[in-house]
């Protein structure tokens, strides 16, 4: 449906959505893919639903998305149409943002850093490395070259209310203060220089291995916590802010844990979670409407993209809400779906 080279459209605000292939497991056990995408920014949900007298019959839930990429579309085309138009817009002094939103497997992590699991470990071809790449390229275009840019990156983590350094070994906590201009800060977050594309893809393989190291599941804290990668551009050795651009690959939406009477800690991490995904729409939404209140306040997540949502520079967001395709996970899906249809 999508290819490479095809017109790319730009809006202040694009929302996509991305579904995975069924995977092995699911194929081996017959999981029913509901998901169909007729068009390059249609989506149809088939939910199977069972009426009084027990017929079966298939509800149709039809959703229209900037763009639409089917199982088939690999990050390299994922990426040429969500991250890859916002970088010249960094470097045009912008701010940019794209978030991968979806359930827990719905293969944020591998859009967004690459292959973490199994035995093909890659991160060359997720979003991080692709923009990284792309930033050095965009570094030889003779009109930024004149404007003498220094490439630095960030990697943290927000679990709960904690913010945590991923560039240093032990996830320091760090602190976040809001000054007197209403500038948010996150108080000795490391801002690695990196020359190339491969400094970069070294920053991400250390941030992933500390995002989930101690854990007994690679996955078990990954899929509770936001995980934020920039890449910041500053101008020469003053280091004014020039541009950012944030990549953020958010905690899991689902709603699992929710009837587990036991797991009282899993429940308040997803009433955090609810809230500042809320409070992510919210400010989206407010964005999108040129309101000049932004709820930011809503959460540690907003707060701390503060000055990407505003700040008087020109600013642009992406979404990617990723969707798994089987029957399974079909409430999820329409979970994700309804959230990132009213993001605009
Ligand atoms: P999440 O980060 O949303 O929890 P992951 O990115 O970890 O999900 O994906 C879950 C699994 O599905 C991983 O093993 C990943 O390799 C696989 N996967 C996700 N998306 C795709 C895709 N588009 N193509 C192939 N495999 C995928
Ligand atoms: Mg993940």
């Amino acid at each position: 449906l999508l290819g490479p080279g095809q017109p790319l459209k730009q809006h202040q605000i694009m929302v996509c959505v991305r579904k995975r292939p069924l995977n092995r497991k699911e194929v081996a056990e017959k999981e029913q893919d509901v998901i169909s995408v007729p068009t390059k920014d249609v989506l149809v949900v088939h939910e199977p639903k069972k009426q009084v007298d027990l017929t079966k019959f298939l509800e149709n839930h039809k959703f229209r998305f900037d763009y639409t990429f089917n199982e088939l579309c690999s990050n390299a085309t994922v990426y040429e149409y969500t991250a890859r138009p916002l970088v010249k817009h960094i470097f045009d002094g912008g701010m940019a943002t794209c978030f991968a939103y979806g359930q827990t497997g719905s293969g944020k992590t591998h859009t967004m850093g690459g292959e973490f699991t199994g035995k093909q470990q890659n991160c060359r071809d997720g979003i991080y490395a692709m923009t990284a790449s792309d930033v050095f390229a965009h570094l030889l275009i003779p009109r930024y070259a004149q404007l003498g840019l220094r490439v630095t990156c960030s990697f943290f983590e927000i679990y709960g209310m904690r913010v945590s350094d991923l560039l240093v070994p032990g996830k320091p906590q760090l602190r976040v203060l809001e000054d007197g201009h209403q500038q948010v800060q996150v108080v000795g977050l490391t801002e690695k220089p990196v020359e190339n594309a491969e400094d970069v893809l070294q920053l991400i393989e250390m941030g992933h291995s500390v995002r989930t190291s101690g854990q007994t599941s690679a996955n078990a804290t990954s899929s509770r916590s936001h995980a934020i990668f920039q890449i910041v551009l500053r101008v020469g050795n003053k280091g004014k802010l020039h541009g950012k651009f944030s990549l953020i690959d958010l905690a899991g939406n689902e709603r699992g844990a929710d009837n587990c009477s036991a797991c009282r800690r899993t429940r308040l991490e997803g009433a955090e979670i609810n809230k500042s995904l809320l409070a992510l729409k919210e400010c989206i939404r407010a964005l999108s409407r040129q309101s000049r209140h932004l709820p930011f306040r809503g959460s540690k997540l907003t707060q701390v993209l503060r000055d990407s949502f505003i700040g008087g520079r020109k600013v642009k967001t992406c979404m990617i809400a990723m969707i798994s395709p089987g029957l399974h996970s079909c409430e999820n899906t329409l979970n994700t779906l309804r959230y990132a249809d009213r993001v605009k």
